[in-house]
């Protein structure tokens, strides 16, 4: 498409291999890629369809956007919905005889879902090349693990109980990071079918928004800093530190990229035209 949705791709696509930076990070991404690329592309500034058109796709054209261009097939509103829905796509990758394995990002709480057991033991059962990526920051929303599943219980051994390869990583530690994803890829494009990965991290704003949400009292003060201590970011800069890197040059040079790409991002959806009316009811109704 345009320069700048390929920036946008880059981007989202840096943003999921960094997965320790937090899901911040890779929604921001999304955010930019559907806002330049779907609102900017085709329905100018109708922001408000966004969620609706990555779920559903409005036409061929969309659906390029998507997926052929992206690879994404964007966020899904049903805790552990897009667990049989990636089996699927691993699925039509296999009967095509193609070599892209599908990604599906989870959170702690929906190895939970009944879609879980079920589509992993379907993801096992066909050999499919999925890989199942879990973000785990110990909260769904506001529960804790301890009133979610059994005391112990390793997120990654409800995996494994369905014959899945599984690893754990440090998603605060992007190097770390790195290698797990590294190794579950191999193990997939050798052949042994669907992985499974957990990262280790922590959430600390709000569930929806960019507020701290400390004061309602869920989460204690010394387990959020004790987490804030373990910054990604931080310890990637420490780390470059240690080794001889100028870290605030590359920190500055790596702001000023980021805040042009969202400058042309949101340049390029104010230029482009306004919803079509007459295609209003397009997504509702089959055609
Ligand atoms: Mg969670």
């Amino acid at each position: 498409m345009t320069k700048t949705t390929e920036l946008s791709r880059r981007r989202l696509m840096q943003a999921s291999a960094a997965l320790g930076a937090g899901e911040f990070s890779v929604l921001h991404a999304a955010e930019l890629f559907l806002l330049e690329a779907v609102g900017g592309a085709v329905f100018g500034l109708a922001i408000g369809w966004l969620g609706f058109i990555a779920m559903r796709g409005i036409d061929e054209h969309n659906m390029e956007v998507l997926i052929t261009l992206a690879m994404v097939m964007g966020g899904y509103a049903l805790v552990g919905g897009p667990f049989p829905l990636a089996a699927g796509i691993a699925k039509a990758i296999q009967m095509k005889g193609g070599d892209e394995i599908c990604i599906c990002f989870l959170g702690d709480a929906a190895n939970n879902q009944g879609t879980f057991h079920e589509s992993l033991n379907m993801a096992k059962l066909w050999n499919l090349p999925v890989l199942y990526v879990c973000e785990n920051n110990l909260y769904s929303v506001y529960s804790p693990m301890a009133v979610r599943q059994p005391a112990n219980r390793d997120i990654c051994a409800n995996a494994r109980a369905l014959g899945l390869a599984a690893w754990a990583g440090d998603g605060n530690d992007a190097e770390d990071v790195c290698h797990v994803a590294a190794d579950a890829v191999a193990h997939i494009r050798a052949g042994n079918g669907p992985a499974f990965v957990e990262f280790s991290t922590y959430r600390w704003r709000e569930h929806c928004g960019p507020n701290y949400d400390n004061d309602i009292g869920y989460r204690n003060a010394a387990e959020f800093e004790g987490w804030r201590s373990r910054c990604p970011i931080g310890n990637a800069e420490a780390r470059l530190e240690q080794a001889g890197t100028d870290v605030a040059a590359l920190r500055a040079a790596a702001e000023r990229e980021i805040d042009a790409e969202i400058a042309a991002a949101f340049d390029f959806a104010r230029r482009s035209s306004f919803p079509i009316r007459d295609r209003a009811l397009d997504p509702v109704y089959a055609q």
